[in-house]
């Protein structure tokens, strides 16, 4: 059992949560993982509980590298959440994992959506951020318990172009 508060929130994932239990124990211990199914042997994202390619409900944790190139993102100005509202405007960022792009079809990918943060965890400033760029995942300690996979800009170039909202 996960019970933590973040920014005001009360975050809590019960024991018969498989679906985001392990994933937020490994990221206590800043490991990034994802289901990997043990019958066809693809990952996937969110961790739901059958494969959606071989519907097999048989899966282990999967460790990935935490590498990957911003797919998509977005500025949030307006924060929902009264917790996030002294730190608008922040980018969130879907990132695509290094791990089996395009697998198993020409556009399929392991994709999550994150926060993107400088190294003192604050967000990262919004000329910075374009749809191409590479990153690499840092975990958030947030309680004894409790860390937040997020993500980082990371020192390598991009493979190709990158293209960003005109700012
Ligand atoms: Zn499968």
């Amino acid at each position: 059992m996960i019970d933590v508060e973040y920014r005001g929130m009360r975050i809590q994932i019960g024991d018969n949560d498989t679906e985001y239990l392990g994933y937020f124990q490994a990221a206590r211990q800043h490991r990034l993982v994802m289901k990997q199914c043990t019958a066809c042997g693809l990952m996937r994202f969110p961790p739901g509980a059958a494969c959606p390619w071989c519907q097999s409900l048989a899966w282990r944790w999967q460790e990935v590298s935490g590498k990957g190139t911003i797919y998509s993102y977005e500025i949030v100005y307006h924060a929902i959440q009264p917790g996030f509202r002294d730190v608008t405007p922040y980018p969130v960022v879907v990132v695509e994992l290094d791990e089996q792009k395009d697998v198993p079809n020409p556009g399929d990918g392991l994709r999550l959506v994150a926060n993107l943060v400088d190294a003192q965890f604050r967000p990262e400033a919004e000329a910075n951020v374009a749809i191409g760029k590479r990153v690499e995942v840092v975990f958030q300690d947030i309680s004894e318990d409790f860390a937040l996979p997020q993500f980082k800009l990371s020192d390598e170039p991009p493979p190709g172009p990158v293209w960003q909202f005109p700012l």
